[in-house]
Order: structure tokens, then sequence, then C-alpha cells
């Protein structure tokens, strides 16, 4: 916004008391990105880290960085919460109400760019897990990890088996005495190197921009060739995934442990960063049980298969409660937007809703490629009312023959969890959301504005 749309006036709210959303809410043991920085990172401030997968404490300095040598600061508001939000048709405004430290306030905009992520920060998805009452020790839930919270020579347990519990399971086991990964069904771990040997050959090579450029390049490529032989191929590359974890545990390990029952790319694939959960494994500091939770008791866990887990610890590594909006209530001339009911327009529009717009990233590459994508539409788009003195945009769902679909197409629980709160994508473009960074590319920097679909008035 501050460069492609300099006659533009905006502000961001933010309701925290510092930036780096994600990244300053996760503090768990070895938190991480599983992208590559490379195409994780802003095209306008390119990672220069020699990491490719990086901590969260570095992807904050990255953040606060970018936000200091661009000058931004003075666009945001710290510990400002959007409340709710309503369009008035006659005022061609909407009116919000910000919390701030305990007071409301009422101000008014033309256009509203919701940029809250698409999870619940007060709690994390918790599942009824039978007598975890009961369990004498603490159960943290890795969204708010304690920070004084000590796990040296301690039995720990992780139930999970997403990303969180692969970040995390290894980390612990620095200090621990053993870490359990109580997983319920096998996922998809594939090992990556924290560096990759391309960065630093390229960057000794080539001046930064042309490096950083075609580092980005080789990632998007990489990631879409691999989602790619995943959905045309997933035999080969269930193989590709699960044949490692065979050369270094045998078999019947890798088949009951790392083998899923649904195809690589149904669900996101977790990393393992240079290799130290196996390592973990392998010496013994963590173990893998797949198997169903019978009980908790206050000393550990019972599977269905009559194993007891001894415990000290329980980390309920069970994922994100989806939400939409920042939890905020969305009218439009006192109608209760329900985002279920709506169908999104170029992956970042609700269909019927005037001047809004969502930032929602990709889930089969880095997040914010497609965040990035979304930002420069919607400044072409501003800019575009501007020339025009268009006051109004909304995208209108005329064709009856665009069937709706779901979000996204993924088995994962929390987006089975949560469909019920997503909007839906249709079977046609441009309501159809492809996935692909290089459609996505000629979709918001080329196509036209006024597709007819996107309505606009004076
Ligand atoms: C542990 C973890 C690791 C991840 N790793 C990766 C990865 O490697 N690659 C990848 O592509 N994705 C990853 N993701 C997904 C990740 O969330 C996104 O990539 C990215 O950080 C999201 O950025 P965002 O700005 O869209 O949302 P967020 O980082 O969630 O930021 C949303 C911001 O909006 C603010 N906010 C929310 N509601 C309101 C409100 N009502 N009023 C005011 N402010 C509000 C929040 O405080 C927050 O600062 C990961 C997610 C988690 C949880």
């Amino acid at each position: 916004m501050k460069n492609s749309c300099p006659d533009q006036r905006f502000l961001v709210v933010e309701a925290r008391e510092r930036s780096g959303g994600t990244w300053d809410l996760f503090r768990y043991p070895g938190v991480r990105s599983d992208s590559d920085m490379y195409t994780f990172g802003f095209p306008f401030e390119p990672w220069d880290g020699t990491d490719s997968v990086a901590h969260g404490e570095t992807i904050r300095s990255y953040i606060n960085h970018t936000i200091k040598k661009h000058d931004l600061d003075r666009f945001i508001r710290y510990q400002h919460r959007l409340l709710d939000a309503s369009w008035d048709s006659r005022q061609k405004l909407w009116t919000v109400t910000i919390e701030n430290n305990d007071r409301k306030e009422e101000w008014t905009c033309r256009f509203l760019w919701l940029c809250t992520g698409y999870y619940d920060y007060q709690r994390g998805h918790q599942p009824d897990i039978p007598g975890l009452h009961t369990f004498r020790g603490p159960v943290i839930h890795p969204q708010h990890w304690p920070e004084t919270l000590d796990y040296t020579d301690k039995e720990v347990v992780v139930i999970g088996s997403g990303a969180t519990a692969v970040t995390l399971v290894p980390a612990l086991a620095e200090k621990a005495k053993l870490v359990t990964m109580l997983q319920r069904s096998p996922t998809y771990v594939s090992e990556v190197p924290s560096q990759d040997p391309w960065a630093v050959r390229l960057k000794k090579y080539l001046p930064f921009p042309i490096a950083a450029w075609l580092l980005r390049w080789k990632g998007v490529f990489y990631q879409t060739l691999v989602f790619k032989l995943a959905r045309r191929f997933p035999q080969f590359l269930r193989r590709l995934l699960t044949k490692p974890w065979e050369q270094l545990f045998g078999k019947k390990f890798a088949e009951k442990h790392f083998n899923p029952r649904y195809n690589p790319w149904e669900q996101r694939l977790c990393v393992d960063s240079d290799g130290e959960l196996a390592q973990a494994l392998k010496q013994g500091r963590a173990r893998i049980v797949t198997d169903q939770i019978k009980t908790c008791h206050e000393s550990g866990i019972e599977t269905q298969s009559a194993q007891n887990i001894p415990a000290d610890i329980i980390i309920t590594a069970t994922g994100l409660k989806l939400q939409l909006f920042g939890a905020a209530q969305i009218t439009v001339d006192g109608e209760p937007i329900k985002a279920s009911e709506h169908m999104v327009y170029k992956g970042t529009m609700l269909d019927g809703v005037p001047n809004c717009a969502i930032s929602l990233g990709y889930t089969n590459m880095s997040w914010t490629l497609k965040c990035d994508l979304i930002s420069r539409y919607l400044c072409r788009l501003l800019n575009f009312m501007e020339e025009n003195s268009f006051m109004v945009c909304r995208p209108q769902l005329g064709d009856s023959e665009i069937q709706p679909e779901e979000l996204i197409d993924f088995n994962s629980g929390y987006f089975q969890r949560s469909a019920h709160i997503l909007p839906k994508q249709g079977n046609k473009s441009p309501w159809k959301l492809h996935q692909s960074y290089l459609h996505d590319i000629l979709q918001t920097n080329f196509a036209r504005l006024d597709d007819g679909t996107l309505k606009f008035s004076r």
C-alpha cells in the first residue's frame, strides 16, 4: 500500500501489543517454519538469512527488521482489536468498532481488508481426551507454552502427528528423559536440510537481489512440482516419502509410523529439518507410538492396545481452531455475514460483500506467496477505483452454473472440523482456487479488473 497506493490513506489495527502474528504467539521449543524462507519471506525485503528453514525467533526479528527498515510502524496501531464492522450502502462506508485497552471507538473506512489469519488466537483445538482431567502433571497446548516449564529429565508425551509434534519432539528430546510422540495415525514426514546449498552458492557468486529472485523462483517451482507429482502420481510420491524411513528403521516400523492412509498432499506435508526427528528416534531419546488413547490416568496414558505410557508432562499438539475475520462480526446493511454462505472471488473477496477483502494464503505452498499476490491485486483494484471515481466494488455471483465446492481440498482434521465456517469456492474461474502460483500471477497481476463479475458503482 505504501509504495503502490501513495494516494490512499490506510491504517493497520493489530490486536496484540507487538507485530509478528503467528511468530509472536507460538513460543514452544524449536518452533520454526516448514516452508523455505525464500518463498515465505517478503518479495520487497528478500530473506537474507543463512537458514532456509528458520526458527520462530529469527522470523520475528526479520518481521521487526522489515517494519523498521520500511518505516511501517507509523501505519500500525497496536493493542487495537477489531470487534465488528458494518457496511452501510447509503453512506458507502464501513463503520468499525475498535477496542483499545477496554475503550471502544467507532471509526469509518471505505475499504476493509482482513489480514487476521485463519485461527483462533485465544485457544487451540482441544479434543475430548478421555481421563485427561485425572492426569496429575501439567497438560500444555503448544499455542500457550509456559516460559517456565521445566522438562529436564522428564518423561514427556506429545499427542499428535502434525507439524507441531514433528517439530516439538526432537526439540524436547534434547533435555527430556524420553519423549513419546503418541499419534492416532501417521503423517508424511520428509527430511529437508535447514540450509539450502544453492543459496550459499548463488549468494556467493551473484548480486544479492538476483540470487534472492532465483531462490524464490526455485522454491516456487520445487513446491509446485512436488504438489503436482503428489496429485498425478500419488503412489510414486508415497514411495519416495516412506523409503528413507524404511532405510533407517526397517519396513515394519516405516509402515506403521510413517505410511499414512491418505495420499501425499491430501494433508500438509511435515518437514523434519536436518533429520532431527530421525536422529532423536535413532538415539532412543524419542519414540513413536501409533495407537488410540483408551484413557489418561494420574501418571500417564493407557492405549487401546493396553500399552501404558508413563508421563510427567502431556503436550496436546492437537492443532488449531480455525477462525475467520479475527472473530469480528461483519454485517452488510444490518445482515450478518456468514462466510460459509458465500463464495470467494479470486480467493480474496466474498460474493455480495462490498469493499471487503480477506488475505488467506496457500495451503500447498508458502502461505505468504498468495498473500503477496492478493496485496498486489488489491492495490491495483484500489488505484483503478480511484482513477475511475468508483466508490464501491462488489463481486456478484450471476452465473447459476457455478457450483460450490469446499474451499480447501484437504482432508486434515482441522479443515474437516471447520468446513462449516469457511467460505466456498466455485468450480470455475474467477471463483475457483487453483492453488497454483503461476496461474494466480496471471489472474491477479494482469487480468482485467472490470471483468463483469466484479461490479463497480460511483
Ligand atoms: C506454528 C506454525 C507454523 C507455521 N509455519 C508455516 C510455514 O512454514 N509456512 C507457511 O506457509 N505457513 C505456516 N504457518 C501458517 C502461518 O500462520 C502463516 O504462514 C502466516 O504466518 C500467517 O500470516 P498472517 O499474517 O496471514 O496471519 P497471522 O500470522 O495469524 O497474523 C494475524 C494477525 O492478525 C491479528 N488479529 C487477529 N484478529 C484480529 C482482530 N480482530 N483485530 C486486530 N487484529 C487481529 C493477530 O493478532 C495477528 O497479529 C504456520 C502456522 C503455525 C501456527
